[in-house]
Parts: structure tokens; C-alpha cells; sequence
């Protein structure tokens, strides 16, 4: 192995060319651009159509092949010395939200993209085969589940299962993707990966806050999803004296405020959020009898999500038999938390220290297609700081020297794993 002093003087070249990726980021938000500067490209409309064309133009030029599968998952592949080796991915996704942004999963596909430029560039042929993909359907906000591509890449959801699964008009994700000519023939899965980085966006504010530049993203934080439901009894809101009322809101109100003090004793890496209630009547001289409300629970460790889960339903408990209110909390949907491989985790923190980028481990706060890829090869990600950790939004933003950054830290994750030369 090499030492200290020559491993830092390789790992400072090649470098990416921070415009050109800049650029290609520009041109790839004018599809689907809004008035606010942000991107609308939702997942399988000829929208998204034209934004894959135009990767795949990119990627092409670029000397990769392309292949597409079953579900529109595209891989993009610049060949090795080792044609049997399996290959180095990265990647992300292309469409977006509604009101999206220009650098959600964007930016991770076109980092991939500047790595294959920067190499033909430099003219280095790696060991190992090195490729970009472009999963389908991340956002799931025209079809769920969301990350529904690599989710089929990884087996965690049937293709069938996939293809079916129908937008608010009542298209079928297949007849979308045939209609825009991304049913590709590419058995879905069963590829074999050496490992796979994904650069993307913070989403939060942690790495603008400590003004680092790269985010080892360590893993992600589980997750439990509940829906609550209170129930007391309607009564007039003038003859009904205080003491004879059963208030599904007030139940509902201190539940709110205990599942904020839940997250906060398991701090910092709890979070514990009410975005969702329903009342009813909801008149405002009745006393509410019934409310409906969501509870979202994450850590990133799953025995202590299991403790956070204890202490919900026994606070629940306790408040509607303080309140003489029933409750029901009913948990309808679980992600285990999700450890990146030590080595990947590894490979981007020297890759980032080569450099001199101030770094700091982090664990993300939302999904990614990496948290389904790490279920089938060794996985890690490369986050870099976002505006005000604004995402999901057309004023999502990024500096161009962390966008640059992001991407050289993951051009040599990757030629670590590829190795140069045959
Ligand atoms: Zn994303």
C-alpha cells in the first residue's frame, strides 16, 4: 500500500470540473423549470422522459453503455480492464417533486456523470468496470411506494407490484413507463455490484450549521409511521359544564406535546413529529369527539426506536385515562434503520481528508435508493450542505465549490474501490 504523503498526493488528482457539473445540473432543471427556480418533473411524464433523454445523451457521449430494466432503473456503464469484475456504482434519481428543486438526486446522477467525463479525461482506465444508475420513481410522489425502483432492484417490492400501482387519475406505472419508452428488458435485480456511493444533498441543516463541507452519511434513522385515533363524545359547547366533557382534542393536544418530549429524551438523534390530525365535528361550538392524528418516530438505532415505541403507546395510555378518553395507536408502516458498510463509510472519509474538506459522520433523516441498495451490496453516501437545509422546495440551493467538492470526494470513493490499471 502506498504511504501517507503519496496516497494524498494521488487522491488530489484527477479532479472534477466543478463547471462543467455546475452546468449540467443548470441545464438539466430548464426541464420542468418553475417560476421559482425550482424543478417539477414528476416521475414517468414525458417530463421525465425528456430529462432521462438527455442524461442518457450525456452519459452516452460519454462512451458508457446503457441498459434499462423492467421497472425504467437505467445503468450506465464505462468498462474496465476487468470485463468480469463487478462493477463500482453510483447514482440517484431524476424526477422530483411537485415543487421541487434542481439538486435532489439531480445531483447525485450528474456527479456520477462528471466522474466518467473526469476520467476519460484523465484518460485512466480502472480495474473495474465503474457506472452511473438513474432509479425510477425516488420521490413516489405520483406513485407509491416512494424509492420504488431501487425498492424492486433490491427485491423488497414485486415488480408486478410495481408496475401496478396506479396514479390519482388511475394510470399504471407500466402503461407510464411504456408510454414515455422505459420498460427496458433488463431483468430487474440480480446484478451484481462491488459497491455503490450515492452524493446527494443534505436535506437539513446540520453541515451548513458546523460550516462542513462533506457529510459521511453513516446510515439512516428508522423509522415507525402510527395512525391515532381519540375518541370522547360530541356534547354542546355551552350546556356541557367542563367536568362532565370528554374531549377527544384535549387528548389529542397533550399527545402532541408528549410525543415532541419522547423525541427530546432521546436526543439528539430522535425526532418524534404530529404533521397530520383530522377533528371532528371541527364546529366550533361542539366539543370535538373524535380526532384522527399521525405520529412519525425515527432514530437511527433500532432497539432505542423500539423504546421510543413503548413510551408512545404508554403515553397514550396514560393521557386517555387521565382525560377518561380512548385511544388507539395503531403502528402502519416500519423502516429498520440502516447501517452504510464500515468500509464505504471508510473510503469516503479518506477521500474527503485527501482533499482537506472539513467532514463530519452523519446519519440522514430522510430515505434515499442507497438505503435499498445497501440491502444487496456494500453501500455509503456522500452528503454535501443545502441553503438553509431547504429541500423539497423550489429554493432548494447549493454552493458551487460543495457541489464541486461532493463530486471529487466520490470520483476517488470510487477509483479506491475500481482500482486503476490492470
Ligand atoms: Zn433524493
Amino acid at each position: 500500500m502506498s504511504t501517507v504523503s503519496s496516497s494524498r498526493a494521488s487522491a488530489l488528482a484527477p479532479r472534477i470540473d466543478g463547471r462543467r457539473l455546475w452546468r449540467s445540473l443548470m441545464d438539466l432543471a430548464a426541464i420542468g423549470a418553475t417560476p421559482k427556480g425550482g424543478v417539477s418533473r414528476l416521475a414517468l411524464t414525458d417530463l421525465d422522459r425528456q430529462g432521462r433523454d438527455r442524461v442518457i445523451g450525456w452519459l452516452r457521449d460519454a462512451g458508457c453503455a446503457i441498459e434499462i430494466d423492467g421497472v425504467g432503473n437505467i445503468f450506465a456503464t464505462r468498462a474496465g480492464h476487468d470485463a468480469k469484475a463487478p462493477v463500482v456504482l453510483t447514482g440517484s434519481h431524476v424526477d422530483t417533486q411537485p415543487s421541487g428543486g434542481k439538486f435532489d438526486g439531480n445531483y447525485g446522477v450528474l456527479a456520477g456523470l462528471e466522474v466518467i467525463r473526469t476520467l476519460n479525461d484523465a484518460g485512466i482506465t480502472t480495474r473495474k468496470p465503474v457506472g452511473v444508475a438513474i432509479w425510477t420513481n425516488e420521490e413516489g410522489s405520483r406513485f407509491v411506494p416512494v424509492m420504488g425502483g431501487s425498492g424492486a432492484f433490491a427485491g423488497v417490492f414485486p415488480v408486478e407490484k410495481i408496475l401496478a400501482e396506479r396514479d390519482v387519475d388511475g394510470v399504471s406505472f407500466g402503461d407510464a413507463l411504456e408510454a414515455i419508452g422505459y420498460k427496458g428488458a433488463l431483468p430487474v435485480g440480480g446484478r451484481a455490484l462491488d459497491a455503490y456511493f450515492e452524493a446527494h444533498i443534505e436535506q437539513g441543516p446540520i453541515l451548513e450549521h458546523e460550516e462542513k463541507t462533506i457529510g459521511l452519511v453513516t446510515g439512516t434513522l428508522g423509522l415507525r409511521w402510527y395512525d391515532c385515533l381519540w375518541s370522547g363524545e360530541d356534547a354542546h359547547a355551552g350546556p356541557t359544564p367542563m367536568e362532565a366533557r370528554h374531549d377527544a382534542l384535549r387528548g389529542a393536544a397533550r399527545f402532541v406535546e408528549a410525543v415532541n418530549a419522547l423525541a427530546l429524551r432521546f436526543a439528539p438523534d430522535g425526532r418524534g413529529t404530529v404533521g397530520f390530525m383530522q377533528v371532528k365535528p371541527n364546529s366550533r361550538n361542539v366539543v370535538p369527539g373524535t380526532v384522527r392524528m399521525s405520529v412519525d418516530l425515527r432514530h437511527p438505532d433500532d432497539g432505542k426506536l423500539a423504546a421510543m415505541d413503548a413510551e408512545l403507546t404508554a403515553g397514550a395510555r396514560a393521557i386517555a385515562s387521565d382525560l377518561q378518553l380512548q385511544c388507539e395507536v395503531k403502528q402502519v408502516a416500519q423502516f429498520s434503520a440502516c447501517r452504510f458498510d464500515s468500509g464505504c463509510v471508510s473510503q469516503v472519509r479518506a477521500a474527503a481528508n485527501a482533499f482537506g474538506y472539513p467532514s463530519r459522520e452523519i446519519v440522514s433523516g430522510a430515505g434515499h435508493d442507497a438505503v435499498y441498495v445497501a440491502r444487496v451490496a456494500p453501500t455509503s453516501m456522500i452528503f454535501i450542505p443545502c441553503t438553509g437545509g431547504i429541500s423539497h422546495n423550489e429554493l432548494e440551493d447549493a454552493r458551487p465549490e460543495h457541489v464541486e467538492a461532493g463530486a471529487n470526494v466520490l470520483l476517488h470513493a470510487m477509483l479506491t474501490r475500481a482500482g486503476v490499471g490492470a
